[in-house]
């Protein structure tokens, strides 16, 4: 399995396996994975060359073999399908000598009854081994009950994610809690079975959750005395020596004696993927010799806490547990103190040594159906053929023994690699502020930025209800009206109170503009750039209060929050170093004896009309794409977020904008929306809202007044009825989450949310299921608390005009789910409804609201029609795991954003420059190279270079080609 290619269609093809339901589907995939390749595995070669041959009954009878390979390939790796099967292989291996620990495999929790239904199939195994118990004697001795004259028979693993399906970070103690109630009774009853039972560990994000579960579980009223409680913790995390130091520092405090089980970890490049993706330090060792050497450090400062820790050494590397075994030795470490595990059907010959050498081995059993159980599957092959394997070392290539046995400290330095870049090395936008890189996101599962985000919204309910003026030609502006901003999720909250523009005060914020324009249009494009970096710098310095303001005025939970000011960063950083890279003048045309020079200049006064759904992020955006190419901007925030607005003046202001470059005007469309946009003056008009708005800006921009010197701009960025496909081979795991965080996270009030999902009959009904069940265990209530995926929608007025959508839905279709809201805020119930097609309001109008219509379609070719079958383009996603659906969808679902398995929403700039067509809007897209130009004219000068015959010849510089 040496070809790279090859390696990951096979993970992909055992990947999909357990979904595909029928025979056609079977064939076609292998079809598609394996067509290019020569090497066909043994376990599908009859498939791939008899695919597509046979008939019906072939195809039966090749389904059949290929799934029975792929069991007995399963079965090498799991202990049992069932519980009797299960218990039944468990007492061949303790006659063989082993002990076991049992890990029960299955789906992803999605919702709250898979959690519960988890946390049932520990009590059914503990039950099955309850009755097995008696029938097995204690290894290595004759007169106990217990193995080893110490060790409980009955040993199980759990997962705590599996247990709570909202396990989140940022609800730290929600999160423990709910885990708590899970696992407590699985506990119980481990502890009436004399047992013992190990928290595993998990991705990183929810170290610390688990860590505290064990503590709490570990130092319990209830448990104390019990002594049978181990926890896995991993060295390749950089933290992992801290970690297990601060264990033992716990355990010797607390008095109570601990077991860690000693793991190098199983998420390596998950890890670096995640850390890549959010901007995040890398959080593990990217030398695995730097693993291999922590894990020395820490199994020996365990062996040497032995009074209170014991030690499982779950390794299959031969010189980590050489090094265990002689370290034991030495510091006279009881052999009640520590045992060997290395995984079931894992290095058989590595394991009954290592049974002769170390008499205490236990075998990490994984349990459960094993289709299902592939993914677990594949991350034990993952480990066989990553090149760093040990196993791979020593099975496949034959490393000789010297090499396998010597010191990680020595290897470290031999292979010390150029350490995997903190940010991936980019070398586009490169200017003299040095390549742009994205905001990194926060790290919700570090308690200090818990804190920092609970602490910015203590201070900032203590500035509520203070009052904001106008902002004009660098003066404070009041005027006779005052409104106040409220809280959607308390309506009797003042947030602020804002002095709204009329008329009048925007004819003075276009003079003043007018009077600001010729200097700051004349002023080096790097300058205006440098005024943009200043005011990144400002946010980010303000960015915990500056996502607070955004929870409690528009309703943000905290991630989304955050993610809208990191937004906001990325936009003034980007389009700072898109400035500079297009205010170079460019040379075109190779023609000897002219120089044509090509550049750009901004088209005069901006117009900036924002929504309130990403108050600062889209207001930022639009601005500082305004600003930066040298117009001067009126900016009119949207009437709900009109505090979140001010902010963004006061970030500009503090970087020092000249005045009259940028005034900030709150008022009501209705009252100087028309005035605005028709305003001679007025050159370019930057919207985004919805369409109905939209469309009314461009019919009016488009009529020419007297004086009026420019044809005016618009920039109309608009509303969305985007679609989610899921195919029949859909990875549910994914795309339940991934649905429901598109449908449903701000309520749904996202232009680029779902709110339709397309569905192929073949997976219905198991998808809606789950669908639903997963919708039903969200919580929700105010977006401060971040126990509460969902929060109020924005106004009284968007209340109403979803509930009468939901009215509309449950005439149109059926109703699968409507929930409960709580009392107080605009609250509206998230609705999921069924029978909708594409003749439907549900399908064609948009809600701006959780609200999803349910699509069933036939096949394939009509899930794409009924994507395609809205008036919007916006954006759109595709659930699937056949190449040959993705290939058609990259051509013809035609929307501005499109995405792969992976949800609708979440577009990031300069990855994922956002932006439609259609009814959805007129304009390049945001956060992408395109945008600045719309903001600007282009102009050439042709110079005639030729001198009576004469022709210098110009090289320099940078030419359009
Ligand atoms: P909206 O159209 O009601 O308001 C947008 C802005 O326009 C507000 O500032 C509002 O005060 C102003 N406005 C209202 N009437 C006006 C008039 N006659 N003249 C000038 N300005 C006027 O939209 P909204 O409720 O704030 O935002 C939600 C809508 O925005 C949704 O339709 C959503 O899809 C869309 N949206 C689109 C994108 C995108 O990038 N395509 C992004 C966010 C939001």
């Amino acid at each position: 399995m040496s070809h790279e290619d090859f390696k990951v269609q096979l993970f992909r093809f055992i990947d999909v396996l357990p979904c595909l339901a029928t025979e056609q589907m079977l064939n076609d995939h292998i079809q598609e994975y394996f067509a290019q390749h020569e090497k066909v595995p043994a376990v599908l070669r009859f498939g791939a060359k008899s695919a597509g041959i046979g008939g019906y009954l072939g195809m039966k009878v090749l389904a059949k073999t290929i799934r029975k390979n792929i069991e007995n390939m399963a079965l090498q790796f799991i202990i049992g399908n069932t519980i009797p099967q299960t218990v039944r292989n468990l007492s061949k291996l303790r006659q063989r000598g082993f002990a076991f620990t049992l890990d029960i495999l299955g789906e992803a929790t999605v919702n709250e009854k898979e959690a519960d239904s988890y946390a049932e199939n520990y009590m059914r195994l503990l039950e099955g081994l309850e009755q097995a118990r008696s029938n097995w004697s204690a290894l290595g001795t004759d007169n106990s009950t217990l193995d080893w004259g110490h060790s409980p028979k009955i040993n199980i693993s759990i997962k705590p994610s599996a247990l709570y399906s909202q396990i989140n970070p940022a609800d730290f103690q929600g999160s423990v809690e709910h885990i708590l109630d899970r696992l407590r009774p699985v506990y119980r009853k481990v502890i009436e079975l004399n047992g013992f039972m190990c928290i595993d560990t998990e991705m990183r994000a929810y170290k610390e959750i688990t860590i505290e579960l064990y503590r709490r579980l570990r130092s319990d009223s209830e448990f104390k005395a019990y002594p049978h409680l181990g926890l896995a913790m991993q060295v390749c995390l950089k933290s992992g020596d801290r970690d297990i130091g601060l264990m033992l520092d716990w355990a010797r405090q607390a008095r109570l004696p601990i077991s860690i089980r000693l793991v190098k970890g199983a998420y390596w490049d998950y890890e670096i993927a995640v850390a890549r993706q959010n901007g995040w330090p890398i959080p593990v060792h990217t030398n695995k010799a730097e693993t291999d050497a922590s894990f020395e450090r820490c199994a020996e400062k365990i062996l040497r806490n032995h009074d209170y820790c014991h030690l499982a050494c779950a390794s299959h590397n031969v010189r980590s547990v050489c090094s265990v075994l002689e370290l034991a030795r030495l510091l006279e470490v009881p052999d009640d103190r520590y045992e060997f595990q290395v995984l079931y059907g894992m290095a058989e010959p590595f394991r009954n040594a290592l049974l002769k050498m170390a008499d205490r081995v236990r075998l990490y059993c994984p349990q459960g159906e094993l289709l299902p159980g592939m993914a677990y599957l594949i991350r034990r092959l993952m480990e066989n053929t990553s090149n760093e394997s040990f196993l791979r070392q020593t099975y496949v290539e034959g490393c000789e023994p010297e090499r396998l046995l010597r010191a990680p400290h020595l290897s470290i330095s031999e292979t010390a690699e150029k350490p995997a870049p903190e940010r991936p090395e980019r070398s586009e936008s490169q200017s003299e502020f040095g390549a742009f890189s994205n905001e990194p996101l926060a790290d919700f599962s570090l308690p200090e930025v818990r804190d920092a985000f609970a602490g910015a919204i203590a201070e900032v309910k203590k500035k509520l209800g203070r009052t904001y003026p106008l902002f004009i030609g660098g003066n404070e502006v009041t005027t006779d009206t005052l409104v106040d901003s409220m809280n959607p999720a308390r309506p009797d909250e003042v947030i602020g109170r804002v002095w709204l523009a009329g008329t009048r005060q925007v004819e003075e914020a276009i003079t003043a503009a007018q009077d600001a324009f010729q200097r700051w249009r004349d002023i080096p494009a790097h300058k205006r750039a440098t005024y943009l970096i200043r005011a990144a710098e400002i946010a980010r310095t303000r960015i915990f209060e500056l996502a607070a303001w955004q929870v409690l005025e528009a309703g943000k939970q905290w991630r989304q929050a955050y993610n809208d000011v990191a937004e906001a960063i990325d936009f003034l950083e980007y389009y700072a170093r898109e400035m500079v890279r297009l205010a170079h003048p460019r040379y075109i045309g190779h023609a000897p004896g002219e120089v044509n020079e090509y550049f750009y200049q901004p088209k005069g006064i901006g117009v900036v009309i924002a929504p309130w759904n990403f108050p600062l992020a889209i207001s930022c955006g639009m601005c500082a794409a305004a600003l930066v190419t040298g117009n001067c901007v009126l900016y009119k925030p949207s009437n709900q977020t009109p505090v979140v607005g001010y902010t963004l003046l006061q970030i500009l202001q503090e970087a020092g904008l000249p005045p009259g470059v940028f005034n900030y005007i709150p008022g009501a469309g209705s009252v100087i929306g028309d005035f605005l946009i028709d305003h001679p003056q007025t050159s370019l008009i930057a919207f985004t809202g919805s369409m109905e708005v939209g469309l009314r800006i461009i019919e009016r921009a488009a009529r020419t007044s007297e004086g009026q010197p420019s044809v005016k701009k618009v920039i109309a960025e608009m509303g969305g009825k985007n679609a989610i496909i899921i195919d029949d081979d859909a990875d549910l795991d994914e795309a339940i989450p991934q649905v429901i965080d598109s449908a449903f996270a701000y309520q749904g009030q996202k232009c680029s949310a779902c709110s339709r999902v397309i569905v192929l009959d073949t997976i219905y009904a198991r998808f809606v299921e789950r669908l639903v069940d997963a919708a039903r265990s969200v919580r929700i209530g105010p977006a401060e608390v971040p126990a509460n995926f969902m929060g109020p929608v924005i106004d009284e007025s968007a209340q109403k005009s979803i509930l009468h959508h939901i009215e509309i839905a449950r005439k149109e279709g059926s109703i699968l789910y409507s929930s409960n809201v709580p009392g107080g805020g605009y609250y509206v119930p998230i609705t999921i409804v069924e029978g909708i097609t594409p003749e439907h309001r549900l399908a064609q109008e948009e809600v701006f609201g959780p609200v999803l219509a349910v699509m069933r379609a036939m096949d394939f070719d009509q899930a794409k029609v009924w994507a395609n079958s809205t008036r919007f383009a916006l954006t759109g996603s595709v659930f699937s795991r056949h190449p040959k659906h993705l290939e058609q969808c990259r051509k013809e679902f035609r929307v501005g954003s499109l995405y792969f398995n992976r949800g609708c929403t979440g577009a990031i700039v300069e990855k994922q420059p956002f932006g439609g067509f259609k009814m959805s809007g007129v304009g390049s897209k945001a956060g992408g190279p395109d945008y600045l130009l719309q903001f600007m004219d282009p102009r050439t000068v042709t110079e005639n270079t030729m001198r009576r015959g004469f022709v210098p010849v110009r090289s320099e510089g940078k030419w359009i080609e």
